[in-house]
């Protein structure tokens, strides 16, 4: 299996993105520690997976981060997912929108690395192993632009500058760090947003129109690549920003 004696952690691992990583990584022999702030997802998802463990995280809260990376062993992967989408331009953007955004988006993953780093560079020198960090960017704003993705767009332009530095600060020690950019992923919260919208029936086409393959992406499609990316197999591949995005950014 691909992820066998591997230990991987995840932030919000209740739903989406995270909660598929978690299941994908389990499959693939990992010992899987889902996180997410809500309890009632994680224990849907201990029911659907009696073998992932998983414990309420809030990854904006540092206290709570320090004592779970106190109480856990040394992690061989870890992947940041947790994120947050602001909808509006500049000028819909207050500040405190910006700073949640940013707290949420960016400045958790500089929480958690802080937090667990040290046990998987120890891990690493002790046992001879590789290890790997993944953040969670965007193609959205990021890497292309799009309307109403403002603060969006920053933080996670922000997750790949810091995914960057991190690759390039450990890359000697063995620790690989990439940045992945999803391109639109049906998920609940993704739902939320079609449903938000003024015009839902349209919102929901307007987001199909923008991707060549004629569909949104489905949680199956991007994590083989979570896999891939904290798995052996990419031991040469770090720093990067990492697109699977059906073919927008063609
Ligand atoms: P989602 O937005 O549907 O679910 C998010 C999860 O995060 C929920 O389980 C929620 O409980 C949890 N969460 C919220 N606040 C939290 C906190 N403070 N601490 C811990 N957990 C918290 O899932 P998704 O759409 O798969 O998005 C996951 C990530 O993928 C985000 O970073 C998002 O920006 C990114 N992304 C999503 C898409 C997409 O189209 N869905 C595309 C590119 C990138």
């Amino acid at each position: 299996m691909r992820l066998e004696a591997k230990t991987v952690l995840i932030t919000a691992a209740g739903q989406g993105i995270g909660h598929g990583s978690a299941l994908a990584c389990a499959r693939e022999g990992a010992r899987v520690i889902a996180t997410d702030i809500d309890a009632a997802l994680l224990a849907a998802l201990a029911e659907k997976a009696p073998g992932i463990e998983t414990h309420v995280l809030d990854v904006r809260d540092d206290t709570a981060i320090t004592a779970l990376a106190a109480a856990l062993p040394a992690l061989d992967g870890l992947f940041n997912c947790a994120g947050y989408v602001h909808n509006g331009t500049v000028l819909g953007c207050d500040e405190a929108a910006w700073d949640f955004s940013f707290d949420l988006n960016v400045k958790s993953i500089y929480r958690m690395t802080r937090a667990f780093l040290p046990g998987m560079l120890e891990k690493m020198n002790r046992d001879g192993t590789s290890a790997s960090i993944l953040n969670m960017a965007s193609m959205a704003s990021s890497i292309k632009g799009f309307p109403n993705r403002f603060a969006y767009g920053a933080t996670k332009a922000a997750v790949i500058g810091m995914t960057k530095a991190i690759a390039a600060d450990y890359v000697k020690q063995g620790l690989r760090c990439n940045a992945l950019c999803p391109g639109t992923v049906d998920t609940p919260s993704l739902r939320q947003r079609i449903a938000a919208s003024p015009d839902p029936v349209q919102a929901e086409k307007d987001f199909i129109a923008r991707q060549p393959m004629g569909r949104l992406a489905e949680v199956a499609d991007i994590t083989p690549q979570v896999v891939y990316l904290l798995s052996d197999e990419s031991r040469f591949v770090s720093g990067q920003a990492v697109l699977v995005d059906g073919g927008v950014t063609i």
